[in-house]
């Protein structure tokens, strides 16, 4: 029987996913008219669920696919992945008014991509899937100038091997990430390329995000104590798999929960002390119901939350009109 849950802290939500939550919600409740939302604004599938229940809300993978909603559906929020400027440019061709809620982290990586493809550097985008939204996005600022390279271990359509990936010129090649990655398999990514690289630029603030490396260095602290982590994640969130990989790494045991539906079935034989973190677009409320399963199995259950909340906030998105999004 559990006896004790360590919650991490920080977990849940960071302040991206706040804003970009936020930016659907007051578009929902201001338009009054039905919103668009391009992609899942955040990688949770009861986040989006909810959205789409409680507002009048339609997510859509192309821009194109507006002309099938219902009329009034033109305003289109940017989800907090960010897009790449094909995206933008197709929004002003199409006469949409946008929101635009990528996280400014993002934003700050698009700008590095930018500079350094107008210097003549060759891009290395650390990724862990050419196919993720915020990949795709980043890649999209200069796509000639862009190569992905798989983080350590991962391999798959559209990632090169940082061991034998090539560059057009040795002496102009920088390193950027995506946000969301391993700190420590991201770290030795870029020692592998350095190492075959000497150049290599790394800029000098990491893009790896602070949500990202607060969450995993939260169960680092807590893993030693523990028989068995859980980890509240949608599949396709990147933070919340690598927490998982993390866990399971560090515990040896740690499953992976949508929402407290899936702790039916759950052997946790032999745990006494179980860790508990979530995603970064998870919300908290499904981590306290899993708390409260357990509590209802063992009312002396002891609940220690350890670490420290985050304080950051990032300003919400305002609209731009179709008038205002301009050719950049
Ligand atoms: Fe921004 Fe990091 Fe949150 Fe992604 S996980 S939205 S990059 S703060």
């Amino acid at each position: 029987m559990v006896e004790r849950i360590h919650l991490a802290k920080p977990r849940g939500f960071c302040a991206g996913v706040v804003m970009a939550i936020g930016a659907v919600e007051k578009a929902a409740r201001a338009e009054d008219r039905p919103v668009t939302v391009y992609h899942s604004i955040v990688h949770n599938h009861t986040v989006v669920e909810r959205l789409r229940g409680e507002h009048d809300v339609h997510f859509v993978e192309s821009l194109d696919d507006i002309t099938a909603l219902p009329a009034g559906s033109e305003t289109v929020v940017f989800s907090a992945h960010g897009i790449s400027p094909a995206v933008r440019e197709r929004a002003r061709t199409l006469g949409l008014a946008t929101i635009d809620a990528t996280c400014p982290l993002v934003t700050k990586v698009h700008t590095e991509a930018k500079k350094y493809a107008r210097e003549g550097y060759t891009i290395l985008l650390i990724g862990d899937s050419a196919r993720h939204q915020e990949v795709i996005g980043t890649r999209g600022e200069a796509p000639e100038h862009t190569i992905i390279v798989g983080v350590l271990g991962k391999t798959g359509e559209g990632l090169h091997d940082p061991h034998t990936v090539e560059v057009p010129d040795p002496a102009r090649v920088v390193v950027l990430t995506q946000t969301t990655l391993s700190v420590d398999d991201t770290r030795r990514t870029v020692d592998i390329l350095k190492a075959r690289f000497p150049a290599l630029v790394v800029p000098p603030s990491e893009d790896l995000c602070y949500a990202t490396k607060n969450r995993q260095d939260a169960v680092k602290a807590i893993a030693p104590g523990v028989d068995a982590f859980l980890v509240l994640t949608s599949t396709h969130s990147s933070n919340g798999m690598r927490l998982l990989e993390l866990a399971r790494d560090l515990c040896g045991r740690a499953e992976r929960l949508e929402t407290d539906a899936d702790l039916a079935g759950l052997d946790l034989g032999g745990v006494k002390a179980l860790g508990i973190t979530s995603a970064a677009s998870t919300p908290d409320d499904l981590v306290q119901r899993v708390v409260a399963h357990f509590r209802a199995l063992n009312p002396a259950l002891e609940v220690v939350e350890e670490g420290e909340w985050e304080n950051i906030e990032f300003r919400e998105p305002r609209k731009i009109l179709p008038t205002e999004n301009l050719p950049r």
